[in-house]
């Protein structure tokens, strides 16, 4: 028996009207508008990851936010609309995003994400506390808006992935230097999606993906490319939807082990099987193919990346393109283990051995001055897929 639905509908434009036909119809697909009860208190949370242009996709498109408003305006006018981006104000992010004139013009409010909260999951396997902006957890129900976009160290980032912005800004990154490998970060995630769960016991999440035009290679941020997919996915499972979103956009499940952990420990169905897909068919996407980071790894890699001394030998390292920097610092501000400094008036410098390729500094770049070394040799040999 099919124990989860998602929502799969065919978009290729950002015009308002025909996208609030087209979330309309994926959530009537799962049952989702009737679940917010006249009045309530709803988030609607955007990836608002840093202050890029919208047309840049890394940032959910202003109008798929707008629609999104109005449609549950038609329940209720009790909306905050928000998320904590890596390293910039929020109202500065959403300005550059140009989301920040669909709130003035809905007259919706704004996160205030410096205000926390504590929410628990004593079944975590590494963490089993996390501090989170408190109105993200004090509304009756969150509407996540992610983005689909390939991640240099996540693999995907999708549902589940976006919700990482209930953590206040450069918070965030500390996670990296407590988890620095990618598998014992996943794992910490799920602590942390288990804990978000927790406390949204008695509430809903919904999760409808901006895929009309997502994210490919380096992602999630500037040195990614944008890549039309043409697709909206709903869902109330955060994992479920994500696993839909890996096959649409024609990446390989094995490598996506957030999602592969999240499943087995039952947070969520990562099972295709025992997913119902109600709209259109996965096969409608099957000419969507995107590009993933360079060199992702399989869990065998992962494993052995356990051993830090191995890091240096075998994987990529950061390199600063001058032409393209602008010194600014933005990368050294947010890198965890400050394996990046720079001086006034010069190019960042990189310390490799500390440097635990996290890619927080690639992310956060304005420029995408930010690119990966080559490979190790000793890398390609160890880490063959
Ligand atoms: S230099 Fe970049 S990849 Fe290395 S630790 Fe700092 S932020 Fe992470
Ligand atoms: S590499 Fe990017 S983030 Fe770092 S200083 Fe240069 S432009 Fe700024």
């Amino acid at each position: 028996m099919k124990t989860t639905k998602v929502a799969l509908i065919n978009c290729f434009n950002y015009e308002l009207e025909e996208l609030k036909t087209k979330i309309k119809d994926a959530l009537d697909l799962i049952g989702g508008l009737e679940t917010i009860p006249q009045n309530a208190r709803v988030l609607i949370k955007p990836n608002c990851l840093g202050p890029f242009h919208y047309s840049q996709a890394i940032t959910t498109h202003p109008v798929f936010v707008q629609a999104v408003i109005q449609i549950v305006k038609t329940r209720t006018n009790n909306i905050i609309v928000g998320d904590n981006p890596a390293t910039k104000n929020l109202i500065y992010t959403l300005k550059k995003n140009g989301i920040y004139d669909v709130i003035e013009n809905e007259k919706v409010e704004i996160l205030k994400g410096d205000i926390f909260t504590t929410i628990y999951n004593e079944e975590g396997k590494i963490y089993h506390e996390f501090e989170v902006s408190k109105q993200m957890i004090d509304v009756d129900i969150m509407i996540n808006l992610p983005k689909l976009k390939t991640h240099a160290l996540m693999y995907l980032t999708c549902a589940q992935k976006n919700l990482f912005g209930l953590i206040y800004g450069l918070n965030k990154a500390s996670w990296h230097v407590k988890a620095p490998n990618p598998l014992v970060f996943a794992e910490a995630f799920n602590d942390f999606y288990g804990a978000i769960l927790n406390s949204y016991q008695n509430k809903k999440i919904i999760n409808i993906c901006d895929g009309i035009i997502g994210l490919e290679g380096e992602g999630p941020s500037t040195s990614g490319f944008p890549k039309e997919a043409g697709a909206i996915l709903a869902s109330f499972d955060a994992i479920s939807l994500d696993r839909v979103a890996i096959e649409i956009a024609g990446l390989e499940y094995d490598k996506y082990v957030l999602n592969q952990i999240g499943s087995k420990r039952g947070l969520g169905v990562g099972n295709l099987k025992d997913i119902e897909i109600v709209g259109e068919k996965i096969n409608t996407f099957e000419n969507i193919k995107f590009v993933p980071a360079t060199n992702p790894l399989s869990i065998r890699s992962l494993r052995l990346l356990k051993f830090k001394r191995l890091r240096n030998l075998v994987l990529e390292h950061p390199v600063i393109d001058k032409q393209k920097c602008i010194k600014c610092g933005e990368c050294a501000k947010i890198c965890p283990p400050k394996a990046l400094t720079i001086k006034k008036g010069s190019y960042p410098k990189l310390n490799k051995t500390s440097c635990i390729r996290c890619w927080c500094c690639s992310e956060v770049c304005p420029q995408n001055a930010i690119n990966k070394s080559e490979r190790p040799l000793l890398g390609k040999i160890l880490l063959k897929n």
